[in-house]
C-alpha cells in the first residue's frame, strides 16, 4: 500500500512540526472549553502558552477535584494532580535548566541522562495534560465522526473500547493506554506506552490517553487495575477525543 499523503503534506508534519505546533504540544494547557484563538491552531485543546524561554507551568484541571467522585476520588485526584504532575513539570524545567548550563559549560558527561530525563518527563507532562481532559464528568454520545473512524479501523465503536480497555490494563509496570491518530497512514491506532516515553509511535497524535500507574489507581482501587480501567472508560471524554481528531485531520490538510 502506497502512502497516503502528498510530499508536501509529509514535508510539513515531518519537516515543520505543523501538526504538533498546532496539537500544542508545549507549555500549559488549556480548558477544552476555551475558545481557539488565530494563534493556537487546535488551541481549543491544549494551549501553547510558553513563549521560548518560558517554563513550563502545571495547569489547572479543566472540573473540580471532586467533580469525578464517587468514580474517581477526590483525594486520589488531588495527590495525581500536583504531587505526580507536577512533579513532571518541575522534572522538565529542571532539565532543561541543565542542558543548558551543559551547551554552556560544553560539559556533555550527563548528556544520556539527561536527554532520558528530557523524554520521561516531558512525556509526562503532555501525557498528564491530556489525561486531564480524557475524563469528564458530564460524559456524552460517542460523535460521529470518531464513531466512524472507529468502525473503519477497528470494526466497530464497541471493538474499539474492547481493544482500548484490553490494551491499557495489559500495560506492563508503568505506563497508559493510549488512543492516537497516525497521520501517515491517515488512521486510528491504540498503543501502550511503558513509563510515559516507551513504545512510541513518532507520528501518532494522542486523543484519549488512560493512566495506569499504580498512583493513578491505588489509594482508590487498590491492586484492581482492571477496575480502575472500567472506571476511567465510564469517565471517558470521546467529545475531547473528537476534537482532537479533526484538529489532526485539519493540521494535515492544512
Ligand atoms: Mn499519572
Amino acid at each position: 500500500m502506497g502512502p497516503k499523503i502528498s510530499r508536501r503534506d509529509a514535508m510539513k508534519l515531518f519537516g515543520g512540526g505543523t501538526l504538533l505546533a498546532a496539537m500544542g504540544a508545549t507549555g500549559g494547557c488549556a480548558s477544552a472549553s476555551e475558545p481557539a484563538t488565530a494563534a493556537s491552531t487546535g488551541g481549543e485543546l491544549i494551549l501553547p502558552a510558553a513563549a521560548a524561554g518560558d517554563e513550563y507551568t502545571l495547569p489547572k484541571l479543566p472540573y473540580g477535584y471532586d467533580a469525578l467522585a464517587p468514580t474517581y476520588q477526590e483525594r486520589t485526584l488531588r495527590i495525581h494532580h500536583t504531587t505526580h504532575h507536577g512533579g513532571y513539570v518541575r522534572g522538565l524545567n529542571a532539565t532543561l535548566t541543565k542542558l543548558a548550563a551543559a551547551r554552556q559549560a560544553g560539559d556533555y558527561a550527563a548528556i544520556k541522562a539527561l536527554s532520558r530525563g528530557l523524554a520521561f518527563h516531558g512525556s509526562g507532562h503532555v501525557l498528564h495534560c491530556l489525561f486531564w481532559h480524557s475524563m469528564t464528568p458530564t460524559p456524552s454520545a460517542m460523535p460521529a465522526e470518531l464513531a466512524r473512524a472507529m468502525e473503519k479501523d477497528f470494526g466497530s465503536v464497541a471493538a474499539a473500547k474492547a481493544h482500548f480497555a484490553a490494551a491499557t490494563k495489559a500495560v506492563e509496570g508503568s505506563g497508559w493506554g493510549v488512543l492516537a491518530y497516525e497521520p501517515l497512514g491517515d488512521r486510528m491506532l491504540i498503543l501502550q506506552a511503558e513509563k510515559h516515553q516507551n513504545l512510541t509511535f513518532w507520528s501518532a497524535v494522542p486523543l484519549l490517553v488512560a493512566d495506569v500507574w499504580e498512583h493513578a489507581y491505588y489509594l482508590q482501587y487498590a491492586s484492581a487495575r482492571g477496575q480502575w480501567v472500567e472506571a476511567f472508560m465510564e469517565l471517558a471524554n470521546w467529545t475531547f477525543a473528537a476534537r482532537r481528531l479533526a484538529a489532526a485531520r485539519r493540521a494535515m490538510r492544512g
